[in-house]
């Protein structure tokens, strides 16, 4: 056992493998654990590095019922620190389950990085996942809100998702279907936070490129094109997200902080009266609206307020220029959320998960 910087690291042997378990008496600071780099803290942290490690921890997690699990830290806002426990899995490898002609189906653990899984796969003559290229986090958040752009979910690549019920111990085994997922939603987003643990994602890839270019932007670009690649599609996604969305590295930031909202057809025609350019798409639940766009005609792209705004190029995007209270962009998305009301009595719901406590 080690002690140094206010942690306690302790490595506990045991058949299946190492468990990790980072103690620490003083809180543990999440700041560069979170994209929006806002200062917060965890009351006890823990990193487990394998479904044992997870098993043979759980008489110390099942002590805390207020938990969450973290990966990459680029879907969450902290708005105060955390007073429970964090877990936080680094569980990795790629394995290769199953191959023919056609198809491949690869196990990844939890904690391996999603833009690297999508290179990776690409490298191996393994596609589907190229439009989702250079999304932020780790391979097990992606099932959690069904991670999705220009024109593809992951849904349709995942066969099944392997977790662990933390209050129960029991590991379960979810098929694409169980997993309920929707836009931006899953059975693992509207769970109790920090009940369910995913430790690994089955995806089923093919072997030959089926491209997904109805995005139109990668319509516009590859048209004329018969010889197009999914590196190329990979390539020029990367591109236009280089050239639209900030890096968080640069500007901390959540990617965007607000679904598209879901109107009736019937709200959207009045919605188009009175404003002509409001753009719509219909979706079995309705029509969907560009929050982007309510939130940019609503007066707010570009704003900055202190150490806080919204992005100059994507309104959608909040953005921390050096803020370390993460409650104050958390007062700016509500007040977004009203406005957007007001003006046209449509509810944006946060696609960013919020934690902790607004007092
Ligand atoms: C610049 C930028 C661009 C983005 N663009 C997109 C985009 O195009 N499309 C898109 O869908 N998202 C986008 N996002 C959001 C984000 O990248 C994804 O939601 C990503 O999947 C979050 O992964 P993460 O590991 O950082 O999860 P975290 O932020 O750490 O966690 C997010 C949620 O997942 C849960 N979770 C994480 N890991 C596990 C696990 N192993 N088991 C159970 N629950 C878990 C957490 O408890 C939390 O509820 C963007 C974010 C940024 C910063």
């Amino acid at each position: 056992m080690c002690c140094s910087g206010g942690w306690c690291r302790i490595a506990l042997k045991i058949n299946e493998g190492d468990v990790f378990l980072s103690i620490t008496s003083e809180q543990v600071d999440l700041s560069p654990l979170n994209t929006f780099k806002v200062a917060a803290k965890a009351k006890y942290f823990l990193i487990v590095d394998s479904l044992a490690a997870i098993r043979s921890a759980l008489p110390v997690i099942q002590q805390h019922n207020h938990r969450l699990v973290l990966g990459g830290g680029s879907n969450i806002l902290f708005i105060s620190d955390f007073d429970g426990l964090v877990i936080y899995p680094q569980i990795k490898g790629i394995d290769l389950l199953h191959q023919d002609d056609n198809r491949v189906r690869i196990s990844v653990g939890a904690s391996e990085n999603w833009h690297q899984l999508v290179l990776t796969c690409l490298k191996n003559g393994w596609y589907g996942l190229e439009n989702l290229a250079l999304i932020p986090g780790s391979v097990g958040a992606s099932p959690v809100q069904n991670i999705g752009a220009y024109g593809v979910e992951v849904k349709s690549f995942i066969h099944q998702v392997e977790f662990i019920d933390l209050d129960s111990g029991e590991v379960k085994l979810f098929a694409k279907g169980d997993c309920q997922f929707g836009y931006r939603d899953s059975f693992f987003k509207r769970a109790t936070p920090g009940r369910y643990l995913i430790t690994r994602v089955e995806f089923e890839l093919q072997k030959k490129p089926d491209l997904c270019l109805s995005y139109q932007p990668l319509k516009t670009f590859f048209a004329g094109l018969s010889d197009v690649t999914p590196t190329m599609v990979m390539e020029r996604v990367c591109q236009i997200r280089r050239e639209k969305l900030p890096d968080p590295d640069d500007i901390a930031n959540a990617g965007s902080f607000f679904k598209n909202p879901v109107v009736s057809e019937s709200q959207f025609e009045r919605l188009k009266q009175e404003y002509p350019q409001m753009v719509g798409y219909a979706t079995a639940s309705g029509v969907k609206l560009a929050a982007g766009w309510l939130i940019e005609h609503a007066g707010f792209k570009g704003m900055t307020e202190g150490d806080i705004g919204v992005h100059k190029h994507q309104a959608l995007v909040l953005v921390n220029y050096g803020e370390p209270k993460g409650r104050k962009i958390w007062h700016l998305a509500k007040r977004i959320q009203r406005a957007i009301q007001e003006k046209y009595h449509v509810q944006l719901e946060a696609e960013v998960r919020v934690i902790g406590h607004d007092q």
